[in-house]
């Protein structure tokens, strides 16, 4: 008997084989010699047969060379922190593509000379919100409360309410980021009530300015009172207001969510918000407000530290100046509309024992606490939620009495067919 351990083929052998050559050039060599190694390893161990070894080395191959794995989000939370957020529109993700190489995003190819840095993002950012005098993006929400507190309240205080000391997640917390620039915060007002009278009382020479934080992951509710932009405006210092989840004109469906032309017409000075929650786009920060006031915020030193990338100025201005995207397309989606995609999904399942179920979706940790979005979903098996989420592509739904839900609302239409094909292959 020759032993079959020699029929194995040799590392050089099968990164020349044409496929494997082919993945070699897109995913670099490493990445496949891995896959090979593991082949090899599972034929001498008598897992696969030696003919099947650039079978298994292809079928082992990652899909891109970086590790991040492509999800459905059937969760029916429509911004899914853990799941990055807001998915790019098609719009966007062309816009990332083609600006990946070298790109005009400082030059002018006219003159040959610099030119400002996104002017095309900031123009499509001042086009959606007229209400601003200008407009600045940096790298998250965050960052855009940093630079306000670095330039409006250096040394200074920064008076807020008790009730908006928020915790954005991952044990971060506002109050501490904003101390660590060295301003002071100074708090006024209890946690569920602050009135007018507190801030008046707090305000003085060392004052940098009021910040009004929307609490978009918790709501305080009962014997509440909190005082509104309007009339902390007219308290004589500024006012930045963090609306949070960055809509840029009040939402139909979610009546109680601050959006930036309101915040600016109820007259603050500047507003930040998130750009990869309910605007939908990448992730951004963005400064929105008096003229002045932004100008001293981009000119910053530490503008330049917080400043985004091409990719992101890229997408940002796609996602404005684009077809809808699809996070607000989760929120728009008619229940007529998610019900007959899930019919359609349980009828070309048959044989799993898949049902059409009334579902509760939620906006998610992005903004909207509280707020319950009718849903439909497809139910099935408990069994199945691991064997979806640990497929290819990676499907994610929730387990609720037993069953597990595919929330079609946060599911993109054109994401329906892997959905199924996904089940199938679980079944
Ligand atoms: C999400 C959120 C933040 C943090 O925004 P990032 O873009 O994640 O930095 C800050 N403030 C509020 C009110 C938020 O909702």
């Amino acid at each position: 008997m020759p032993d079959p351990r020699r029929a194995i083929p040799r590392t050089d052998a099968v990164l020349a084989e044409p496929r494997v050559a082919k993945a070699a050039g897109t995913l670099g060599r490493d990445l496949v010699k891995a896959a090979v190694r593991a082949a090899q390893q599972a034929a001498r161990a008598g897992e696969i047969a030696a003919e099947d070894v650039v079978d298994a080395v292809l079928a082992r191959l990652p899909a891109s060379a970086a590790s991040l794995r492509p999800v459905v989000n059937a969760t029916g939370v429509v911004v899914h922190t853990n799941l990055g957020r807001a998915p790019l529109s098609a719009a966007a993700l062309d816009a990332l593509v083609a600006a990946g190489g070298a790109t005009d995003v400082e030059f002018d190819l006219a003159t040959g000379e610099r030119a400002r840095r996104g002017r095309g993002a900031l123009a499509a950012l001042a086009a959606a919100v007229p209400d601003a005098g200008a407009v600045h993006v940096v790298n998250n929400n965050a960052a855009a409360l940093l630079l306000c507190a670095l330039a409006l309240a250096p040394g200074r205080e920064i008076v807020v309410s008790r009730g908006e000391l928020v915790e954005i997640g991952d044990g971060f917390r506002i109050p501490d980021l904003l101390e660590s620039t060295g301003a002071r915060l100074r708090e006024v007002g209890t946690t569920n009530r602050t009135s007018l009278r507190d801030y008046a009382e707090a305000i003085g020479p060392d004052t940098g300015f009021v910040l009004k934080l929307h609490p978009s992951n918790y709501r305080v509710t009962g014997f509440t009172s909190e005082v509104a932009l309007g009339e902390l405006a007219g308290l004589g210092v500024p006012v930045v207001a963090d609306i949070g989840s960055g809509l840029p004109a009040p939402h139909p469906i979610l009546p109680d969510e601050p959006d930036a032309a309101t915040a600016l017409r109820a007259g603050a000075t500047v507003v930040t918000a998130s750009g990869d929650k309910l605007l939908g786009g990448p992730q951004a920060g963005l400064l929105l407000g008096d003229a002045d006031v932004v100008e001293r915020l981009r000119r910053h030193p530490a503008a330049r530290a917080l400043r985004v990338d091409k990719l992101t100025l890229a997408a940002l201005e796609a996602t404005l100046r684009g077809p809808e995207p699809p996070v607000r397309a989760a929120l728009d989606v008619s229940l007529d509309c998610l019900r007959q995609r899930a019919e359609a999904l349980v009828q070309a399942l048959d044989g799993v024992d898949a049902r059409v179920v009334s579902s509760v979706a939620a906006v998610g940790g992005g903004g909207a606490p509280g707020v319950e979005l009718p849903s439909v979903a497809v139910s099935l098996p408990a069994r199945y939620a691991v064997a979806l989420r640990t497929g290819e592509p990676a499907v994610v739904g929730r387990v609720e009495r037993d069953r597990c839900l595919l929330d079609l609302r946060t599911v993109r239409p054109e994401e329906d067919v892997r959905v199924r094909q996904a089940v199938r292959r679980c079944g």
